[in-house]
């Protein structure tokens, strides 16, 4: 006979997993992000949220329902796959996919989920045009130019003769015309170079009477540059609460909506010259308390914050001690009064009146705030709070 096992977590809680790590995703925060965002631009301006990459890794399924519920005009995705869980998950509104459709036949099936295709060359539009006429449709598509950021779109030489064509194209619609900036955080002149050659391939649309939506802002040009705006922005990083250069947080006040915790879950007193970890790189100069973590590399808290980055226990910083390994790591909780094991961990996010910023730990990493939570690895449960 076998005996039930007992449950992951309580039902109070919802925390169905057994191994104590997990991210925490406040939808009040994503919200009040969105309203900021909205307040800041004009009153017409439509919003794009780009929840791709599961949502900067905050968990993408839920924060997308929160974005329809806050009435964006749609949400920009990475590839079909995400498209079609989106889909899949219930979400109704406009989905725009940045990405290539290559292979080509990855245009049928964004058609199959009703997915925005992004489109950048004659090769892919012709073919978005023998599918609207098979399906007797007409088919949306945003058009993407290339003024400078050296990705994909079209380049600005050959925008003006694939506009000329798809004015003769009845069958399909383009929706939207955009670009990307390199240097929206750091180089006005350059990004109002790239807005200039935009306009003039707009204007040439226009006058060609074509109707679409206009859109060039990331959050970086949508702080720094209210120019961008045009008719639709499309923030990513923002709706998370965290910003992509250090000044922008007194333009735009936002919360970070993400926490990653954790639980101490052994603990040693430990005498001076005892080393932690592999490579002993870590050795207690004095008596000291180390305590294990259920969390490492595999989780995606890089390695490289092997004796560098901190963490807190009862609202107090503690230092990782030794290298982070695959799945669990050490820390030096010495002096931290009535430390426990079970005692909640804060690897980013606030805890008493201490905080770790993903910033802290993407500065510690030589990286940006978009890589530190983008990488935490999808093995590790995100709850909605
Ligand atoms: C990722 C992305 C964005 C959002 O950028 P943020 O810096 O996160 O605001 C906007 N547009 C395109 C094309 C992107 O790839």
């Amino acid at each position: 006979m076998k005996e039930q096992p007992p449950s992951a977590g309580s039902k109070k809680d919802n925390r169905n997993f057994f191994r104590q790590t997990w991210v925490e995703v406040d939808k009040s925060d994503f919200h009040f992000n969105l309203k900021k965002i909205k307040e800041y631009l004009k009153k017409d301006t439509k919003i794009l949220a780009v929840i791709k990459s599961n949502g900067y890794g905050h968990g993408g399924v839920e924060l997308a329902k929160e974005a329809v519920k806050a009435g964006v005009y749609g949400i920009a995705v990475s590839s079909v796959e995400e498209g079609i869980q989106f889909r899949k998950a219930g979400i109704k509104t406009n989905l725009l996919v940045f990405g290539v459709p290559y292979p080509i036949d990855n245009l049928s099936v964004a058609v199959y989920w009703d997915l925005i295709p992004t489109l950048s060359n004659l090769h892919e539009i012709q073919y978005l045009a023998t599918l609207a006429k098979r399906l007797s449709k007409v088919l949306e598509f945003h058009l993407k130019i290339d003024t400078g950021m050296g990705r994909i779109g079209v380049s600005p030489q050959d925008a003006y003769n694939i506009l000329q064509k798809i004015s003769e194209m009845p069958e399909i619609k383009m929706a939207g015309i955009y670009t990307h900036f390199a240097v929206a955080d750091t180089d006005a002149s350059y990004t109002q170079n790239q807005l200039d050659i935009f306009h003039d391939i707009t204007k040439y649309a226009k006058n060609l009477g074509l109707k679409f939506i206009a859109h060039v802002a990331n959050t970086a040009a949508l702080i720094s540059n209210k120019k961008t705006h045009l008719d639709m922005v499309r923030p990513g990083i923002a709706l998370y609460g965290l910003t992509p250069f250090d000044h922008a947080h007194k333009m735009l006040k936002l919360k970070p909506v993400l926490s990653w915790k954790t639980r101490i879950i052994n603990l040693k007193r430990v005498s001076a010259g005892f080393c932690v970890s592999y490579g002993r790189t870590f050795v207690t100069n004095k008596a000291s308390v180390i305590a294990t973590l259920p969390v490492g590399y595999a989780d995606g808290y890089s390695r490289v914050l092997s004796n560098k980055g901190d963490v807190l226990v009862r609202g107090k910083r503690c230092p990782i001690a030794g290298r982070i390994t695959m799945d669990s790591m050490m820390i030096d909780v010495t002096g931290i009064k009535g430390v426990s094991i079970g005692d909640e961990v804060v690897l980013i996010g606030t805890q008493g009146k201490e905080q770790i910023k993903a910033e802290e730990l993407a500065k510690l990493q030589n990286t940006i705030n978009y890589e530190v939570t983008c990488s935490i690895s999808m093995r590790v449960p995100r709850i909605v709070v």
